[in-house]
């Protein structure tokens, strides 16, 4: 593996697509060496043409639950006569997946979900990681085992892996976990502590993987430990991330409990600032978004997630407007696939105040435009929330890179001025054509080489998941 420089149509870079720009990256290193004219690169050794491509950054996936892309398609209904459908019963449904799987199925359902997410041009996953015990709630013998099943995953189709190792004690604000819970138990604040180290430990000298800390939500860690977890976050420099008020009830919960609202109260245990980031937060008042721009917080918002599960519009221009970062998630796998979680931040404010061009930016010509924004969601944004360099093409930052074809018929007609709003409002995932995760090819020509044993055993286990 040595350095080379990778020549396409076009680079992405500080929110321009650039002709006659090469960009040497070092596999060894697994940074971007160099971004520059292509005339100078191509005279410093190894030379790969692109034709046909552009090139941009790689996507960040900031929230991700690996194993629920198990249950796509399978929640898509309702009993005849029955209760409504909503979060809590879509819940039900994938507590029931995740009661059934073995190690070897966490393995092959995150190896098959982040290969998905590889081929839509998603260089690194956050992966909220609650599974942790055995069907009965019993400990592996070594506790950290899914957790490490996960993180194999990750390795073996190349994408980088920041496992978000979640911290999840209660099944409701003072109350046990529910038997159905149980897979997920963290039950002694020192013994998750214990684990974080372990997995440090584990994850050291592998250069895609870190850790960060995670407590599920309000509902699923006491108040109490909220310090703690944020100390041991700050002592070893990890990120921190927590669902917060994705739905009305949890809002109410928090109230009723702890008389204030759910940011009110991680402002409150002292926990909000730059390495926090809020996953949701749908459901924030602007006292609260005050309180997350005004400590650096951070927000995750997963929209095709949460408008299948009916969790409401992310209040996306208010928190922007407040200072407060927005990166983006698949989170439960409905849709693996960038370019749609971009816009709709964008189209949501668009039906919420019946206008246009909402959430733009300085661009070219003295026009404001959306692209540059949306882009920067999904890649820089996403890159700062798990504290990780990269999610631009600069010198020095992680190689990972994502390809789309200048030839796809959904593109045709594009010139520089008009490429990034088509990418933003009209692309999918399947322009994605090459994608590198530090400097080494992972995705060639769309396929990746791990495909057919990793699509096989994937069908396999949703078989015998059954519906
Ligand atoms: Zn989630």
């Amino acid at each position: 593996m040595r350095p080379v420089t990778l020549v396409p149509d076009l680079v992405y870079v500080h929110g321009r697509f650039r002709n006659d720009t090469a960009v040497r990256v070092d596999p060894l290193t697994g940074r971007i060496h160099e971004v520059g004219p292509a005339v100078d690169l191509m005279a410093m050794g190894a030379v790969e043409r692109l034709p046909g491509r552009a090139l941009l950054p790689g996507f960040v996936n900031a929230h991700s639950h690996a194993f629920q892309r198990l249950i796509r398609g399978r929640t898509q209904w309702r009993p005849a006569g029955g209760e409504a459908a909503d979060f809590w019963s879509w819940r039900r449904s994938m507590y029931g997946a995740a009661f059934a799987l073995t190690p070897e199925d966490v393995y092959d359902a995150a190896r098959f979900c982040f290969l998905e997410m590889l081929r839509a041009g998603i260089t690194t996953v956050g992966e909220f990681h609650y599974l942790h015990r055995d069907p009965e709630g019993g400990r592996y013998a070594d506790p950290i085992e899914l957790a490490r099943r996960v993180a194999m995953a990750a390795e073996e189709v190349g994408i980088r892996i920041v496992l978000l190792h979640t911290c999840y004690a209660t099944g409701g604000i003072g109350r046990a976990l529910e038997p159905s819970q149980r897979r997920f138990s963290t039950p002694d604040l020192d013994g998750y502590l214990a684990d974080i180290d372990a997995l440090l430990g584990a994850f050291a000298g592998h250069p895609g993987r870190t850790v960060g800390i995670a407590p599920h939500s309000l509902r699923a860690v006491p108040r109490a430990w909220l310090t703690p977890l944020h100390a041991h976050a700050a002592a070893r420099d990890l990120p921190f991330h927590i669902h917060v008020s994705e739905q009305p009830s949890e809002v109410e919960d928090c109230l009723t409990a702890h008389g204030c609202r759910p940011v009110e109260l991680l402002d409150g245990e002292g926990v909000l600032d730059r390495r926090l980031t809020a996953v949701h937060a749908t459901h924030v008042t602007p006292g609260e978004i005050a309180l997350l721009g005004g400590s650096g917080s951070m927000v995750c918002a997963c929209p095709t997630t949460e408008r299948d599960l009916g969790d409401g519009f992310l209040p996306g221009l208010a928190l922007l407007e407040g200072g407060v970062r927005v990166a983006l998630g698949s989170d439960s796998q409905t849709i693996i696939d960038f370019f749609e979680e971009m816009r709709l931040i964008e189209y949501h404010e668009r039906l919420r105040g019946l206008r246009r061009v909402v959430l733009a930016v300085p661009g070219a010509a003295g026009r404001l435009e959306v692209a540059p924004l949306l882009l920067d969601l999904g890649t820089v944004a996403g890159a700062r929330s798990l504290r990780l360099e990269t999610g631009a093409i600069l010198p020095g930052l992680l190689a990972d890179l994502t390809a789309v074809d200048l030839e796809h018929p959904r593109i045709a007609g594009w010139d520089t001025g008009t490429l990034g709003a088509m990418l933003a409002m009209s692309g999918t995932a399947d322009l994605v054509v090459d994608v590198w995760v530090g400097g080494v090819r992972r995705i060639d020509g769309g396929r990746h080489a791990r495909e057919e044993v990793a699509t096989a055993a994937f069908r396999d286990l949703a078989r015998r998941i059954g519906s």
